[in-house]
C-alpha cells in the first residue's frame, strides 16, 4: 500500500495527499508533518518497511471539508485520493486514484465560499509591453478575458478588480521578478503559480468553446492556460463554463488598485472591513447572487450614458412602484444561490437536497415575472420579456425527488413515489415483506406459546427470532435452526424467514442503486439546462441589485442625477454617504461646481480635520455612485461621465515593493499624471508632504500646473501649502476653497462648510490639543511656533541650505550616494513633527 502511496504521491508533489484509507483520509511523511501543525492534529507513525516509521496524521473522511478548508486557506494545495473500486471485490489492494486537486480558485463546495463574492482563479500572460488576462469563478461558471498595454501596475489595477484568490503566471517569456512576485502575493494574499502554455492547449480551447471569434491570440493563450489548469485539477467536465466573455478594459471607469482602496469600495482601508465601505452601505440585496452582483456594479462603473440611464430609470421605478419592490423583495428572500447550485449540478458535485433547493427557488419565478408585469423602465420591460421561469425543470424536480432527501445518495429516499415503476414494486416486496416480518412474531408466539418470543434484526445476523433460555423447552422440535447462543436466550431463524430477508435485503440495496441511477439522471437533465438556469440567475441577481439601490436611494433622500458628456460636475448640498450615516452628529451637505474652463481646478484649503478629505472623497463616491446607476446623496446632481477616478490620498509605506512613504506617493502622483485625461476626475490629497517643505511646496505647485495646462482634468487639491492659493488667477482653471472654522477663544468650532476663498491657518495645534497630545506639548508647540513666525523662517532654512553645502562637501562620495543633502532642514522639520505640530514654516 506504500508504494501505492508513493506513485500517487508523485503525480502531486505540490500538495498535500489526502490518501483515503477506510473511513479516513490518511498524510504520510512531509505531509504529516505540516498537516499536523496546520490542522493541529496527533502525529503518529505507520512501519512501512523503511529503517523509521513513516511519520502519519489522519482527519475522518466525513469531517475532512473542514480540515480541507483550512488547509486552503493557508495557502496550500490538497490532492483528494480515493478507494475508486469496492473494497469487497478488490483482489489485492484496492485500486486508488486522485479524483480532484482543490486550490484556492478551484473550491466549489458552499461552506468554503464567501456567499456574496465571487471566488476568481486568474491567469496572465505578459508579453513585451502588452498582457493578456483570464479570469474565472468556477463556482458560478463565469469566465472572462481582456489584454492590454501597459506594465504590472496596470496588471495589478485590473486584477484587483477581481481579487483573485490564486493566480497563474504564463512563463513562456520572463517570469516575475522576485520583488514583483511578493508584491503581488502580498497585495492580493493569492497562491501563485508558474506554468508553460503549449499550442496544443489553444486547440483543445477552440476545440471546447466554438465561440472564440472575438478572442484575440494573447487573450486565448491566457485563457487555454487557465482552462486546463481548472480541468486538470478539477477532473471534471466543467459544463457550468458555457462560454468565454471577453471585455474591453475602457469600455468601463477605471479605477487603479489604490484608488479602490482610497474610495473604501468594498472594505475600510483601515481593519479591511466591509462596514464602513460603500458596499456595505448599498448592499441591500436578499440574495447572495445579488450580493456579488452588487460588488461587481461597484467595482465596474459605466460610461455609457444610456446603459446608466437605463439603470437610473430601473432604480426610479422600483422607488416609485412601493407595491411591486415589497413583493418583489419578499419573492426574493426565498431564492437561494441558483447560480452555484447550477454549477455543482453540471460538474456533477449536487446532491439531492441541492436539487430540492434550486426547486424551491424556481417556485416564485412565475410570480416574479408576473410583479415584473408592470414596470415601464426599459431595462426592467426586457427583463420581463426574456424572463424564463424554468417552468419544465421546476416540475421535473418537483415530480421526482423527494421534499426532504437525505444528504447522502447511497442512501435511498431520493425518489418520490409514483415517478419510477421500478422503485415503486421493490418498495412494495420491502413494505410487505417488512409486513410480514412484523405479523410473524404474534404467529409464531401463538405457535409456540411463548410470550416473550421476539422477532429483531441486526446488520451481522440479520432477522431472528429470540428465545429465552427458560423458555427453551417450549420450542417445537425442528421448528427453528439455531443461529447463535446468547447469555441468557437463544437466536433462530426458519427458512422462510431467511428467504424474506434476502428478498427485502435485496431490494433494499437494488432501489439504493436504482434509486441512484434515477437520481443522477434527472440530474444530468438539469444539467442540460444551465445556460437558461444561469441566464435567469443574472436576470434575478439583476432585479436584486436595482431593488438594494432602490431601498438604499430611497431610506438615504438620495436624487437621480442627470448624466451628461458636458464635462462639468455640479453637485447641490453633497454628502458623503457612508460618514453621513455613521455620524453622530448632523452632516453639513456642500456644493460642488467643476467643469473644464474657469472651475478645473479647486484648491482646497482649511484647518485639519475640517472635512477636507470627505469632502473630496464625497464628489468622488458621488459621481462613481451616479455611474454605477444608483442615486447620488445631495439635492441634485449633474454629473458628466468620468472615465477614470484617480485618488492620491494619505500616507503609505509599500515596503513589501521596497517603496519608501514619499516614494509610493511620488509613484502614484507619476500614475496619474501619465494615465489622466481631460475626462478624469482626480482626488489629490496632500502632495510633497513626505519631503522637505521647499521640495514639496515646488513639487505641489508644478503638479497643479501640469494639470492645468497639459491634463486639463477636473480636480480637487486639498493642502496644507497656503502658497497654493496664490494659483488662483495665476493658472487657467484654478479656483480656491477652504472650509470654513470659527475660532472661539483658543479652540476652533468646525463649521464644515466650504467657501470661496483659501485659509491662511492650519490650526494644527489646535486639532492636536483635541486629539489629547499632553499640555506640555501643546504649550511647547505654541512657543515654537510664535518663535518660527516672529523669525524669517525662510531666511534660516536657505542659511542652512548654504551649510549644507559646505557640510555636502565635506562627505565622502558614499556618504553623498545615499543623500544626505539637507539634513538641516530635515533635522527641524523632523523635530517639529515630533511634537505633532503642524507649522506655517513658509510663512
Ligand atoms: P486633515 O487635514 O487633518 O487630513 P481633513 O480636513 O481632511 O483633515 P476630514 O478627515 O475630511 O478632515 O474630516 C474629519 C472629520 O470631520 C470626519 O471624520 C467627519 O467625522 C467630520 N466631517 C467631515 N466633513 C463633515 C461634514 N460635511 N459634516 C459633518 N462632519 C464632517
Amino acid at each position: 500500500m506504500m508504494m501505492q502511496y508513493l506513485e500517487i504521491k508523485k503525480q502531486c508533489e505540490d500538495c498535500i495527499l489526502f490518501f483515503r484509507l477506510g473511513d479516513f483520509y490518511e498524510m504520510f511523511f512531509e505531509d504529516a508533518e505540516i498537516a499536523s501543525k496546520e490542522l493541529e492534529i496527533a502525529l503518529t507513525g505507520r512501519d512501512c518497511g523503511l529503517d523509521k516509521r513513516a511519520p502519519m496524521c489522519g482527519v475522518p473522511y466525513h469531517s475532512a471539508d473542514a480540515y480541507i478548508s483550512k488547509l486552503i486557506q493557508k495557502g496550500y494545495k490538497v490532492a483528494i485520493c480515493e478507494q475508486v473500486e469496492d473494497p469487497a471485490l478488490a483482489k489485492g489492494i484496492v485500486k486508488r486514484e486522485i479524483i480532484r486537486i482543490i486550490t484556492p480558485g478551484t473550491i466549489i463546495e458552499s461552506n468554503m465560499l464567501d456567499e456574496r463574492s465571487n471566488n476568481y482563479i486568474s491567469c496572465v500572460y505578459i508579453n513585451d509591453n502588452e498582457f493578456s488576462i483570464a479570469v474565472c469563478d468556477i463556482s458560478t461558471g463565469e469566465f472572462l478575458t481582456t489584454s492590454a498595454e501597459g506594465t504590472i501596475m496596470r496588471i495589478i489595477d485590473e486584477l484587483s478588480k477581481f481579487n483573485p484568490s490564486e493566480l497563474i503566471v504564463i512563463e513562456n517569456n520572463e517570469p516575475l521578478d522576485v520583488k514583483t512576485e511578493k508584491m503581488i502575493k502580498d497585495k492580493f494574499n493569492l497562491l501563485l503559480t508558474y506554468k508553460k502554455y503549449l499550442n496544443d492547449d489553444i486547440n483543445s480551447l477552440k476545440e471546447r468553446f466554438n465561440d472564440l471569434k472575438d478572442i484575440s491570440e494573447i487573450e486565448l493563450i491566457a485563457c487555454s492556460c487557465l482552462y486546463k489548469y481548472i480541468c486538470e485539477n478539477q477532473k471534471s467536465s466543467l459544463s457550468q463554463i458555457t462560454s468565454i466573455r471577453k471585455y474591453v478594459i475602457s469600455d468601463f471607469m477605471v479605477l487603479d488598485a489604490t484608488s479602490r482602496r482610497n474610495l473604501e469600495l468594498a472594505e475600510t482601508i483601515r481593519g479591511k472591513n466591509s462596514k464602513g465601505s460603500l458596499l456595505w452601505l448599498l448592499d441591500k440585496t436578499k440574495t447572495s447572487m445579488g450580493g456579488r452582483m452588487l460588488r461587481k456594479w461597484i467595482e465596474e462603473p459605466l460610461i455609457s450614458i444610456d446603459e446608466i440611464n437605463k439603470r437610473l430609470d430601473a432604480v426610479e421605478e422600483l422607488i416609485n412602484n412601493v407595491y411591486v419592490a415589497c413583493d418583489l423583495k419578499e419573492f426574493l428572500k426565498n431564492i437561494y444561490d441558483i447560480e452555484r447550485l447550477i454549477s455543482r449540478i453540471s460538474c456533477g458535485a449536487a446532491n439531492a437536497r441541492d436539487l430540492v433547493s434550486l426547486k424551491e427557488s424556481l417556485k416564485y419565478l412565475p410570480d416574479i415575472k408576473s410583479a415584473l408585469s408592470s414596470c415601464k423602465s426599459d431595462l426592467i420591460k426586457n427583463m420581463y420579456n426574456d424572463f424564463d421561469t424554468l417552468d419544465d425543470i421546476y416540475n421535473l424536480i418537483n415530480e421526482s425527488i423527494n421534499d426532504n432527501p437525505p444528504l447522502q445518495l447511497k442512501e435511498g429516499n431520493l425518489i418520490k413515489d409514483g415517478y419510477s415503476s421500478d422503485v415503486d414494486k421493490l418498495r412494495d416486496v420491502m413494505k410487505n415483506g417488512k409486513e410480514w416480518i412484523a405479523n410473524l412474531e404474534q404467529k409464531e408466539r401463538e405457535i409456540t406459546g411463548i410470550k416473550s418470543l421476539k422477532v429483531g434484526y441486526n446488520k451481522v445476523f440479520g432477522y431472528y427470532i429470540e428465545i429465552t433460555k427458560s423458555n427453551l423447552s417450549n420450542v417445537p422440535e425442528g421448528r427453528y435452526i439455531r443461529k447463535q447462543t446468547l447469555a441468557n436466550c437463544e437466536r433462530y431463524i426458519t427458512s422462510e424467514l431467511k428467504e424474506m430477508e434476502d428478498l427485502i435485503l435485496n431490494s433494499e440495496q437494488k432501489i439504493i442503486d436504482i434509486e441512484y441511477e434515477i437520481f443522477t439522471e434527472i440530474r444530468n437533465k438539469v444539467a442540460k439546462e444551465v445556460i437558461r438556469v444561469q441566464k435567469t440567475a443574472r436576470q434575478i441577481s439583476i432585479i436584486d441589485v436595482l431593488l438594494s439601490l432602490a431601498t438604499t436611494s430611497f431610506e438615504n433622500n438620495y436624487c437621480k442625477p442627470i448624466i451628461t458628456k458636458d464635462g462639468k460636475i455640479k453637485i447641490e448640498e453633497g454628502r458623503h454617504p457612508v460618514v453621513e450615516k455613521v455620524l453622530s452628529s448632523i452632516f453639513v451637505p456642500n456644493d460642488t461646481n467643476l467643469d473644464l474652463k474657469d472651475n478645473m481646478i479647486a484648491i482646497i484649503t482649511g484647518p485639519n480635520m475640517a472635512g477636507k478629505s470627505t469632502y473630496m472623497r464625497q464628489v468622488a463616491l458621488i459621481t462613481l455612485m451616479a455611474q454605477i446607476g444608483c442615486f447620488v446623496p445631495a439635492k441634485s446632481a449633474s454629473i458628466s461621465i468620468v472615465d477614470r477616478i484617480f485618488t492620491r490620498i494619505g500616507a503609505s509605506d509599500d515596503l513589501s515593493s521596497g517603496q519608501s512613504t514619499f516614494m509610493v506617493e511620488m509613484a502614484e502622483v507619476a500614475s496619474i499624471l501619465k494615465n489622466a485625461t481631460k475626462d478624469s476626475l482626480i482626488l489629490l490629497d496632500e502632495v510633497g508632504r513626505g519631503t522637505s517643505t521647499f521640495d514639496g511646496l515646488s513639487i505641489a505647485w508644478a503638479v497643479t500646473d501640469y494639470i492645468s495646462k497639459k491634463i486639463k482634468a477636473k480636480t480637487l487639491f486639498a493642502t496644507h501649502y497656503h502658497e497654493l492659493t496664490e494659483l488662483e488667477g495665476k493658472l487657467p482653471g484654478v479656483k480656491n476653497y477652504c472650509i470654513s472654522v470659527r475660532e472661539h477663544g483658543e479652540d476652533i468650532i468646525f463649521l464644515r462648510k466650504i467657501i470661496r476663498g483659501g485659509a491662511d491657518q492650519s490650526y494644527g495645534i489646535q486639532v492636536a490639543k483635541l486629539a489629547g497630545l499632553p499640555n506640555d506639548v501643546i504649550l511647547k508647540a505654541k512657543e515654537i511656533l510664535n518663535k518660527l513666525e516672529e523669525s524669517d523662517i525662510n531666511k534660516n532654512i536657505k542659511a542652512n541650505l548654504k551649510q549644507d553645502e559646505v557640510a555636502v562637501s565635506l562627505l565622502s562620495d558614499k556618504e553623498k550616494e545615499i543623500n544626505l543633502f539637507n539634513f538641516k532642514e530635515r533635522e527641524i522639520i523632523e523635530e517639529l513633527k515630533e511634537i505633532h505640530c503642524i507649522i506655517k514654516c513658509n510663512r
